[in-house]
């Protein structure tokens, strides 16, 4: 008998989640130094993380013999203050994936249907998975979010729905009036989590205001992350914003200890850092600007994008892969997403773009 039999038949039916390769992985495999190689494939923070959070984390290193505090008092006052939003609204996760993946432990069972989009964020087949719920796909339209066909997919088994906005891998934006109006026509016995991974990254117009929504859906759970524009990625922070009895389910499955103390200070000092997300949000844009005017003087298709990553159309995207990295470029292959023709670039610095258009331009020359 196999060992991989004990385990439910849903559980190893999942397939494991694909990160962007590590970059210490390529530079063994392809003989580079680590700093030879241009990573751009998990949307990470190009500029680093904030100067004033390494601080914090310096000191918080001292006391690393302690446990940390289980409650976040401190960060929690930092995000009621920012997100205007109750102490017992708030969830922390190791990582936004922790929200995601406690959401689902929290409210499902077999038989229970959890409905995403097509090429959404893997994580929330995943987690559904996990738990023996049944996921539901809604196609997507134009590679974005198809709400309607979200509404009409519900079912009376119907407990969940995921939405990511900006979406990844695609970048797609649902329209603030199109979403709040979504959530009105969703039966309130039907939680809906929203995540928000790449909030910061939008600019004032876009920017969501779900949490001033929190108090007319009751079924809404706000899911951020201090993974991408914080530059906290490696230390696994993010938290969810919901009504205090969602938040009150979602604290009795997490585990007491599961944000370490070096993530709740670097969190801290990085919410008050207000110039560094801005830095982070101008560099941003302006490599958007140039990856896009690159891509296109390429003479290739892109997914207009409101992240901070593109995901773009190419002939032979395996190989194209390949090919960038034998130059010691990591972007990311799409294909489990749907989009096999599809290659998803991070925006980097300039420096790093600049590198991986270089590429891409011997590239398609050479396979033309
Ligand atoms: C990157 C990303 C996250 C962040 O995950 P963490 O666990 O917070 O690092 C969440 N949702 C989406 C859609 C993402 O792309």
């Amino acid at each position: 008998m196999s060992l991989t039999n004990l385990a439910p038949a849903y559980i190893s039916a999942i397939a494991p989640y694909q990160g962007g390769k590590p970059i210490s992985e390529i530079a063994r495999q392809f003989g580079f130094t680590e700093d030879a190689i241009v990573k751009l494939a998990s949307n990470e923070n190009p500029l680093g993380m904030s100067p004033k959070a390494q601080i914090a984390v310096q000191e918080a290193i001292l006391d690393l013999a302690r446990y940390p505090d289980g409650n976040g008092y401190a960060l929690r006052q930092a995000i009621c203050e920012k997100f205007n939003v109750l102490p017992q609204q708030i969830v922390f996760g190791n990582g936004s994936n922790d929200i995601l993946e406690l959401t689902a432990r929290a409210f499902l069972q077999k038989g229970d249907e959890v409905i995403f989009s097509q090429h959404a964020f893997a994580v929330y087949g995943l987690v559904t998975q996990a738990v023996g719920a049944t996921g539901v796909v809604v196609p997507a339209k134009a590679f974005a979010h198809d709400l309607d066909g979200f509404l009409a997919a519900i079912t009376p088994k119907t407990k969940l729905i995921f939405i990511a906005n900006p979406n990844n891998p695609t970048g797609t934006l649902i329209e603030k009036n199109l979403l709040k109006a979504f959530l009105q026509q969703v039966p309130s016995h039907i939680l809906v989590v929203l995540d928000e991974a790449y909030d910061e990254y939008l600019s004032e117009q876009h920017k969501s205001e779900a949490v001033s929504w929190l108090s007319t859906f009751q079924h809404l759970i706000i899911s951020r992350t201090f993974s991408k524009a914080y530059g906290l990625a490696g230390l696994r922070i993010g938290f969810g914003l919901m009504h205090a009895d969602v938040a009150d389910i979602l604290n009795r499955v997490r585990q007491p200890f599961n944000v370490n103390s070096l993530a709740q200070a670097a969190a801290i000092a990085s919410l008050a850092d207000h110039h560094f997300v801005e830095k982070s949000y101008a560099a941003n844009q302006a490599g958007m600007l140039q990856l896009t005017q690159g891509l296109e003087q390429l003479g290739l298709d892109y997914i207009q994008s409101y992240a901070n990553f593109i995901s773009f159309k190419i002939n032979h995207a395996v190989s194209v892969n390949q090919q960038l990295l034998e130059r010691g470029i990591i972007v990311r292959p799409i294909a489990n997403y749907e989009l096999p023709d599809y290659l998803r670039v991070s925006i980097g610095l300039f420096s790093e773009n600049q590198r991986f258009l270089q590429a891409m331009a011997l590239i398609v020359k050479d396979n033309d």
